[in-house]
């Protein structure tokens, strides 16, 4: 009895080796998983929150996966911030009330960018930004810089899908 529990655990332990292991050769795809996880638990928790039990599709965007949550109940979120939202991103969770638009989309996939570069840096950096913004006497939002890039990234995405659909 005693042996074949010995086994099975030994069995175990060399089984999440071997994954540790395969984890560990892709070290970019760890880091980047490690630092989007503030985020993604903070996009359960709201998901959760709103009374949705599992995201709506996940989509593969070149370098980034989103999963995408478009749900009417997302508007018991979004009603309690301070300014009108439309779609938002926590983690690789991007939450809107309803189908996400491409180019929404594209500007979504930029702030999951940013929560896999800063990880658990990134709210503070995010609502930094904004201050700094308001002490320059700029529009917190808008003078953003995550939103800038997001943006921009958004704009360069949506003309090249629309240079891609010239005949
Ligand atoms: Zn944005």
């Amino acid at each position: 009895m005693v042996f074949h529990w010995a086994a099975a655990i030994l069995d175990f332990w060399l089984a999440s080796w071997r994954g540790a292991r395969a984890w560990l050769g892709r070290p970019a795809r760890v880091r980047r998983l490690w630092r989007a996880l503030p985020g993604d638990l903070l996009g359960i928790l709201v998901m959760r929150g709103c009374g949705i039990a599992r995201p709506t599709r996940e989509v593969e965007s070149g370098d980034v996966t989103a999963v995408l949550v478009e749900d009417p109940r997302v508007g018991r979120w979004f009603d309690t911030q301070l300014m009108p939202v439309t779609a938002q991103t926590l983690g690789r969770y991007v939450f809107a009330r309803g189908r996400i638009p491409a180019d929404i989309l594209a500007h979504e996939c930029e702030h999951i960018r940013q929560w896999e570069r800063f990880g658990p840096f990134y709210l503070a950096m995010y609502f930094g930004s904004s201050a700094l913004a308001l002490l320059r006497g700029r529009e917190a939002y808008w003078a953003n810089h995550f939103e800038a890039a997001a943006r921009s990234r958004a704009v360069r995405e949506t003309s090249k899908t629309k240079t891609r659909l010239k005949p």
